[in-house]
């Protein structure tokens, strides 16, 4: 055989199979959702995502300690409320006494050294569900929509989050929510993440059902991206870069490797976030369930190929998990 053949010389140990990773997950790379419920003493499964639970302010402590001693470093949060009054702006999203300004504020306190994220949307405290304010005719009202998201962003670096991580799509939004933190000095203070693909996917159902973030009529498709556009994928993580986002997000992320790949290409000198969302979860689960593969061999699989496509930051479901796998 010719020596230009054999390649299976360089990775016949399991230790040079590790070197042909140009990066290895790190615990540092994990960012974990959770989902914080207006019940302060909740602790209560959701059927649709194997394992996690809503929490209570009050049960924080007892939820989060073990995982940070196990190396949890970052977390991202979600507001769930399930009794307040929501109205066409979403006046709840940042109540002084609702449950993620609450939860940021403790979960400073009781852990420091942990890096708090916050999701910034309208969609779980407006009666209609969608992400931001409404026109009479049903459509998105954008520069409205654009300033209260600014200031339930403002609200959240106030309250002491690390970073605010906006979802809703809409237009303008980075630059807005940037200026509003530089003009009350949070410019340095407080880290910019932008959902800036996200797509209109069929992977959400999951999030929907923890958050009671189901819009009550029509769907998100004209402000989250179609699946098919990539070009406009493309314009948006660019948009979002000039419009001063400090971390550039892909979502969803398995069936989003190649947009992942872009931004990698199009904003390399960006940390690069992917969300491996709810219905990728609930997905890699099932196929684990019905004896397809090893959940844990599938997890690792699917995370490494967000790495190789060239995410830096992972939000992951699974990052319970990796603490664990990660450490045998
Ligand atoms: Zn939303």
């Amino acid at each position: 055989m010719d020596i230009s053949s054999i390649l299976q010389g360089g990775y016949q140990h399991p230790l040079s199979r590790q070197w042909q990773s140009k990066r290895q997950l790190t615990k540092a790379m994990l960012m974990y959702p959770i989902f914080i419920s207006d019940d302060p003493d909740a602790s209560q499964l959701i059927a649709t995502l194997p394992g996690q639970s809503r929490w209570g302010i009050n049960k924080l402590e007892g939820f989060l300690a073990p995982l940070v001693k196990k190396g949890l470093q970052s977390v991202i949060l979600f507001g769930v409320p399930m009794n307040c009054n929501k109205d066409y702006r979403g006046t709840p999203a940042d109540d002084k006494e609702g449950p993620v300004i609450l939860a940021i504020k403790k979960i400073r306190s009781l852990f420091p050294d942990l890096y708090v994220a916050c999701d910034v949307c309208l969609c779980e405290y407006t009666d209609h569900g969608h992400c931001g304010l409404l026109h009479p005719d049903g459509t998105i009202n954008t520069a409205p929509s654009v300033e209260r998201i600014a200031e339930v962003a403002l609200s959240y670096a106030r309250a002491g989050a690390h970073c605010v991580a906006p979802s809703d799509m809409m237009d303008g939004r980075i630059k807005s929510i940037k200026r509003a933190l530089i003009d009350n000095g949070f410019g340095n203070k407080c880290t910019l993440m932008a959902y800036s693909a996200k797509f209109a996917s069929s992977l959400y159902g999951p999030f929907r059902d923890a958050a009671g973030s189901a819009p009550s009529f029509g769907n998100r498709k004209c402000y989250q991206l179609p699946p098919g556009g990539r070009g406009l994928a493309r314009r948006a993580i660019q948009r979002d870069a000039a419009e001063g986002a400090d971390i550039i997000m892909v979502k969803p992320a398995m069936p989003y490797l190649d947009i992942i790949s872009d931004a990698a290409q199009l904003t390399p000198d960006h940390p690069l976030a992917c969300y491996q969302v709810s219905g990728e979860f609930a997905m890699v689960h099932a196929g684990a369930a019905a004896g397809v593969y090893a959940l844990r061999d599938m997890a690792f699989e699917s995370v490494d190929g967000m790495l190789r496509a060239g995410a830096t930051l992972i939000l992951t479901y699974f990052t319970p998990d990796f603490l664990d796998w990660l450490d045998n």
